[in-house]
């Protein structure tokens, strides 16, 4: 098992919109045969997931190391999981569930487990909320310096293109002060 890539696909189904199973589906999108299984059900279920996870990447937003490894022992206890070995790929790797779980329970296995080697191996500060308000979105750091504080380029890039135009109204207001200045000694 890949722990980085299913404990981003975590963080990726915490801001999926699953108000209907076409989100669910569309979240699913490269995922055919999990997609075609998905229902009202593992939608409803996948949501209180959603609920349930928020917290442990908001505590580990600010560093709780004691709190994020509380919320995920908790939500391993309430979501008991079967780990398989799999080679259907040419190489032995773990998966989570059986052919008979759910798509809610095979993703909530995923998330789980994704997400608690992330911490183990990487650290609980791993986990981020975006700091790109009014975004809220979850993400997982992976990077090599834990500097991670947005979701995605596009809400690092707002912040940068905000910060530009406030120094750059900042200017204005200088030249402008500048400008009275130069009058008042002409004048
Ligand atoms: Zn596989
Ligand atoms: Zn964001």
């Amino acid at each position: 098992m890949d722990f980085i890539r299913y404990a981003e696909a975590a963080a990726a189904l915490l801001n999926a919109d699953l108000a209907e199973v076409d989100g669910l589906a569309a979240y699913l999108d490269d995922r055919p045969r999990l997609r075609e299984r998905a229902s009202d059900r593992d939608c409803m279920l996948l949501r209180k997931l959603q609920r349930e996870l928020r917290p442990v990447f908001e505590d580990g937003e600010v560093g709780d190391v004691a709190a994020v490894v509380d919320g995920l022992n908790g939500l391993l206890a309430r979501h008991p999981m079967v780990p398989q070995i799999s080679d259907h790929d040419a190489r032995l790797h773990l998966h989570v569930g059986t052919g008979s779980s759910s798509v809610a329970e095979q993703l909530t296995g995923e998330s789980l487990l994704g997400l608690s080697t992330l911490v183990c191996d990487l650290g609980a500060d791993r986990l981020g909320v975006c700091q790109s308000a009014p975004c809220t979105n979850a993400f997982v750091d992976a990077s090599p310096n834990r500097s991670r504080r947005y979701c995605s380029d596009r809400c690092a890039s707002r912040v940068n293109v905000a910060a530009y135009r406030a120094r750059r109204r900042a200017a204005v207001v200088d030249a402008v002060v500048d400008t009275g200045h130069a009058e008042s000694y002409t004048g």
